[in-house]
């Protein structure tokens, strides 16, 4: 087969799964020519998680068609063909896709047009080889497994339209996506995970659980939280607050919108242009403008150009932390400066990126500057770790790696000296190494200003999401002519960590409702106990209960319906209710609340001032489950 060109390095580095998974595209285009002799193939690479292969034909490939060629995929698995590589000469190569014999099963009348195309654009000189299992013979610089009876386990899973080489001027080509494992086990396992993830899913689940909404009117990518969602993120918020001041952070509050003159001196604007929304021009100077005969593309010009002031929704919210720092006068006595702020950037994501709380628009970020001495500097970096390990570590989110971006030593285009960068990325890998996270460094990942690290963490069933960031800045401070007073006197340029160990609270809180599929440990319920009287009789019983949970803080209600006591049960347990308190006659005489958890079940009845004392040390304890 034939790939989007990739250098012959990538793809070589295909991994074991991605080199089974190559292979069975192949497997795939022999079954589909066995059904369809005249099919004409293009590209079929791995993705994450299987492969696919392009291909053109007369008939439309649909779901029904499956069965059939797995059918045929089967046999070819079970033929057990060995996957043969062939050195051809360019010459050998032209001719047989003129043959219609590449990406085929033999000679055909019409030519390998794909095959061809893609030959011409390999450069002159380049090794080409052909890959052959069976009768079928596709031009492929490999590496595939050694026979078709190594690929274990496969499906086919969907098929969509696709451009030829992603080029809408191109042939609309059909796309058949499968996926393939070592065996059985892993393929089952797979399948069962998307179930659960479908189940999980954060903007099914906010919906029936009220906690969040998209409205169309307020716009895509907009977050409204919804009161049960505000709880949450209030309690998130609350938790991180109590870490930042452990950790001697100090919080502020920063305006959404800025002057455009701020994001120019700190580069945002306008290199970011196309991830913001455009400007905001004073009513004043657009008036003027207006009666001047401006037309847009000289106010657009002028914008660019920044002959025109206005405001920007802010990207970011490190300049303003940075005059915030740069409004007293500093001395090395007063580093580590650390500022945090819960802040609220937007940006610009195109429409068709966006989905539920994981990309969107506006959104808050965790955000944090410290500003620090050289010599600070790989202390501060230990302490934004461990604060953000640790708050995963509350939520459970037990798994988790880091990456981390170091510069690339052939290239020059980094601020910053040797020295400090060396320093800087030394401090970054010992860190990781002491605090025993598993981690990848790569070289040429560090941003222009400095190195960093970002943390992949893995929920409950296996999936990996990238989070937030710990990242060193030489940049900011040089561009804003950040200072301090060293104990020598003269003034010295401070570094800048920027951090945001969770990236967002609203991505955040997209990744917990699905790692803990909507149903929130207890201190961070938006409901935490809901009281259910056996029959209207125990409801004065219910209500004293209720404000005796409300007067300790925790968040109850008392179901008040007419319903039967096991439909109450069943609609606490469908809304992921932790605790339920059922009264009846026996617990009114007791003075007692029969327990009921989500999770175990009947607890038994205990006094209810004893129940109240278990779950605050439960919330006190952010206890799990
Ligand atoms: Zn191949
Ligand atoms: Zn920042």
């Amino acid at each position: 087969m034939s790939e989007q060109r990739k250098t012959l390095d990538e793809r070589y580095t295909m991994t074991e799964l991605e080199r089974l998974r190559h292979s069975c595209a192949h497997v795939l285009a022999s079954a589909i020519l066995r059904i369809w002799p005249q099919a004409q193939f293009a590209a079929g690479p791995p993705v994450e998680n299987g492969f696919y292969y392009d291909l053109e034909i007369d008939h439309r490939i649909s779901l029904d068609d499956f069965e059939r060629i797995e059918a045929e995929m089967k046999k070819i698995v079970k033929e057990n063909q060995p996957f043969e590589k062939i050195e051809v000469s360019r010459e050998q190569a032209f001719a047989m896709a003129r043959e219609g014999r590449l990406g085929a099963l033999g000679p055909r009348e019409q030519p390998s047009k794909f095959k061809l195309d893609i030959l011409e654009h390999i450069p002159e000189g380049e090794a080409i080889s052909l890959y052959r299992n069976g009768d079928f013979t596709d031009l492929c610089a490999g590496p595939h497994v050694m026979r078709t009876g190594n690929i274990g386990a496969f499906k086919l899973t969907s098929v969509a339209s696709a451009y030829y080489k992603g080029d809408a001027n191109n042939p609309q080509l059909q796309r058949v996506y499968g996926t393939a494992f070592k065996n059985r086990t892993e393929l089952d396992a797979y399948f069962a995970q998307l179930e659960e993830a479908k189940k999980r899913d954060h903007r099914k689940l906010g919906r029936e659980l009220g906690l969040f909404q998209i409205d169309e009117q307020v716009g895509q990518g907009l977050i409204l939280w919804k009161p049960k969602g505000a709880v949450i993120r209030q309690q998130l918020q609350n938790f991180i607050g109590q870490e930042l001041r452990k950790h001697g952070y100090s919080e502020v509050f920063t305006p959404h919108i800025a002057k455009l003159d701020l994001f120019r001196t700190s580069g945002h604007y306008p290199y970011y242009r196309e991830s913001q929304f455009p400007p905001l021009i004073e009513p004043e100077a657009l008036r003027h403008l207006a009666d001047e005969g401006c037309s847009c593309a000289q106010l657009a010009n002028l914008l660019e150009k920044g002959e025109l002031d206005g405001y920007l929704l802010k990207p970011m919210n490190c300049p303003m932390h940075i005059k915030i720092y740069a409004s007293e006068l500093r001395s090395y006595r007063d580093l580590p400066v650390r500022l945090s702020e819960f802040g609220t950037v937007y940006r610009w994501e195109q429409s068709g990126e966006l989905g539920g709380m994981t990309r969107v628009r506006g959104f808050t970020q965790d955000d944090g500057h410290l500003f620090c001495t050289e010599e600070q500097l790989s202390a501060e970096l230990r302490q934004c770790l461990e604060l953000g390990l640790n708050v995963l570590r509350v939520l459970g989110l037990n798994q988790f790696r880091a990456r981390i971006g170091l510069r690339d030593p052939d290239s020059s285009k980094y601020v910053g000296t040797p020295a400090q960068w060396d320093k800087a990325e030394v401090a970054l890998k010992q860190i990781a190494v002491q605090s025993k996270i598993s981690f990848t460094e790569e070289e040429g990942e560090a941003a222009f200003y400095g190195p960093k690290i970002d943390f992949i963490v893995k929920d409950v069933i296996g999936r990996e999401w990238q989070l937030g960031t710990i990242q060193v800045d030489y940049n900011l401070p040089e561009r804003f002519d950040l200072t301090y007073i060293d104990s020598d006197n003269t003034p010295k340029r401070p570094v800048m960590i920027h951090r945001a160990p969770f990236g967002s609270l609203e991505r955040f809180c997209g990744v917990l409702i699905e790692h803990f599929a909507g149903a929130f440990p207890l201190w961070l319920a938006p409901e935490q106990v809901r009281i259910l009287p056996i029959s209207d009789k125990h409801l004065t019983y219910g209500r004293q209960i209720l404000s005796l949970l409300k007067a300790a803080n925790i968040r109850a209600s008392l179901d008040e319906s007419s319903d039967k006591i096991g439909a109450k049960i069943r609609l606490a347990q469908l809304e992921k209710v932790p605790y339920m308190l059922v009264l009846g006659a026996r617990e009114e005489q007791a003075g007692e609340v029969a327990v009921r958890s989500r999770l175990r079940g009947d607890e038994g009845a205990v006094s209810a001032p004893h129940f109240l004392e278990r779950i605050q040390q439960e919330i006190t304890d952010r206890k799990l489950d």
